[in-house]
């Protein structure tokens, strides 16, 4: 947990979310900021700052992550999907806890 982590602060039930899914180690949930009819994020509830953070101790929780997407993806109708993971201010990353976006819905994404 860190301290005014707004990820965090969702982990932990001190804020509100359109939460899809949670267990022990991961939270998710709607965007706020839709940019796709369906933007969800996959989140651990470890305070990891971005994926440059990461190191071999947390290989299981990124596979974990990525292996969440397809099945939490099926459960919201999605026959398809893109995953993002911004990283660093330079990768436009914004909130400084790791996530995994999820988007999808559109008949066919835009090419990036
Ligand atoms: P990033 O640019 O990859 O760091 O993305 C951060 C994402 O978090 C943006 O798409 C925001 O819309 C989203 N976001 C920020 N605050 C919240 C919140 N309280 N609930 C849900 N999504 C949020
Ligand atoms: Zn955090």
């Amino acid at each position: 947990m860190s301290g005014d982590c707004i990820f965090c602060k969702i982990a932990n039930a001190q804020i509100p979310s359109k939460k899809i899914y949670e267990d022990e180690e991961v939270i998710a949930f709607h965007d706020i900021h839709p940019n796709a009819p369906v933007h969800f994020l996959i989140v651990p509830k470890l305070h990891i700052e971005s994926l440059i953070s990461c190191e071999s101790q947390h290989q299981a929780l990124l596979g974990k992550l990525l292996l969440l997407a397809p099945k939490l993806a099926k459960e919201q109708g999605l026959a398809g999907f893109r995953t993002m993971i911004n990283t660093g201010h330079d990768g436009g990353q914004e909130v400084f806890h790791i996530h995994l976006h999820v988007f999808g819905g559109s008949a066919k994404l835009p090419k990036t």
